[in-house]
């Protein structure tokens, strides 16, 4: 196995898709997979089967879910182009707005063609701190309709409400949201065939709270109403992980490990968000046949610490000219050195997505351990993924 890496596992993302299939269930909701977070779609025929759909930030996500995954399709963009909103007319059928000047110019062709109609507002309220980025009701945003702009005669055109304000966040969260909806849209939902509650629900994670979250989607459905999430995190969170290779270690002030994985090119959201990943061990070349997630042949030799708390600490930083390309510091029982590996978890959501070749980087291939422990290669890249897109 070459490195770097991406790993998805097939028994993580089974769980994952069972947690969910159960809210379905229980909730009488419907669940997309939001693939903005992860279209790995070689892994959709097995997410297809718990889940009711994909939703689409556009024109190629759309088509993506079409043609791979199956069921419904929904789509919303901030702003749709002219030129593209025919053809996403034959892969959606689900269209949502983001302001009633978009509505204007296209729910009419989109009425004409069959599809369900809705409109994004921005329920301006705000449950996050400190990722201000991802917050669509902090001040300005452009992503939502504020109530005092939502017009009757707009509203009458709608089949359904959609907002999106959440990021890993619990339904507590959701719970408080929900309050602000009703307050401010409440009087529209007695006439709307569906709500969407967006995506950002950590539904999968240990310490979510299921039971809340099934009693806000009642909640709304006492109106009439179906309940959709779409999820996107939550489908694949902690059902990847991203395998690099020590390439050099180098002094400055502190040792610094030189990998493959560059947090530039491959893990983008730890500059961007910015948030430090897990990793799940440091492992070194041994010549058994074992496969300890590192490949086969290496064994773990240590776990990962925060600085100062293992022997050894090292800055991990990818072989790229970005100085700030930097994944961060940790420590280790023993010093890196060429060849080692480092496994990084929880690497299946916003990575294979948002990757680049800034630098002329390859690209990580894309791997996955199915439910028996085998890894089958899914896409490997090469010179041509580069030069193609320039
Ligand atoms: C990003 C996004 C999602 C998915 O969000 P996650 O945080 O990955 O669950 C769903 N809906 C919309 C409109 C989004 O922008």
């Amino acid at each position: 196995m070459k490195t770097p890496v991406f790993i998805i596992d097939e028994n993580k993302l089974r769980h994952n898709c069972e947690i969910l299939d159960a809210v379905r269930r229980e909730a009488d909701c419907k669940i997309l997979l939001a693939q903005k977070a992860y279209s790995a779609y070689a892994t959709y025929p097995l997410i297809s089967r718990y889940l009711d759909g994909t939703t689409a930030s556009g024109l190629y996500e759309a088509r993506l879910g079409k043609e791979y995954f199956g069921g419904e399709t929904h789509v919303y963009n901030p702003a749709f182009k002219p030129d593209d909103f025919a053809e996403i007319l034959r892969y959606a059928d689900h269209i949502t707005f983001n302001s009633v000047s978009q509505l204007d110019r296209y729910a009419d062709v989109a009425r004409a063609a069959g599809k369900s109609i809705g409109l994004r507002v921005n329920p301006e309220c705000s449950t996050q701190s400190g990722h201000e980025i991802y917050d669509p009701c902090a001040p300005f945003s452009r992503l939502g309709v504020p109530a005092a702009q939502l017009t009757d005669d707009a509203a009458d055109r709608l089949d359904g409400l959609h907002f999106h304000t959440l990021c890993e966040q619990n339904s507590d969260d959701l719970e408080t949201t929900l309050d602000a909806f009703c307050d401010k849209f409440g009087k529209y939902l007695g006439d709307m065939k569906w709500v969407n509650f967006g995506g950002g629900h950590h539904i999968t994670r240990a310490d979510y709270d299921i039971p809340r979250l099934i009693r806000c989607i009642r909640r709304i459905k006492e109106y009439g109403c179906e309940v959709y999430l779409e999820p996107g995190e939550a489908v694949v969170l902690n059902a990847g992980t991203l395998v690099a290779e020590v390439l050099d270690v180098v002094h400055n002030g502190m040792d610094i490990a030189v990998l493959d994985a560059s947090a530039a090119c491959h893990m983008p959201d730890v500059i961007e968000m910015p948030y430090r990943p897990p990793i799940e061990g440091a492992y070194a070349k041994t010549g058994t046949h074992e496969d300890s997630g590192a490949g086969e042949g290496y064994e773990k030799f240590s776990d990962a610490a925060d600085p100062g708390e293992k022997a050894c600490t090292v800055r991990l930083a990818g072989a790229t000219c970005l100085a700030g390309d930097i994944t961060g510091d940790w420590s280790f029982d023993r010093p890196l050195t060429a060849g080692d590996r480092i496994v990084f978890g929880d690497m299946a959501l916003y990575t294979m997505v948002k990757t680049n070749t800034f630098n002329g980087t390859p690209l990580p291939d894309i791997a996955l351990r199915t439910s028996s422990g085998k890894l089958t290669l899914l896409r490997t890249f090469g010179y041509d993924d580069f030069r193609n897109r320039l």
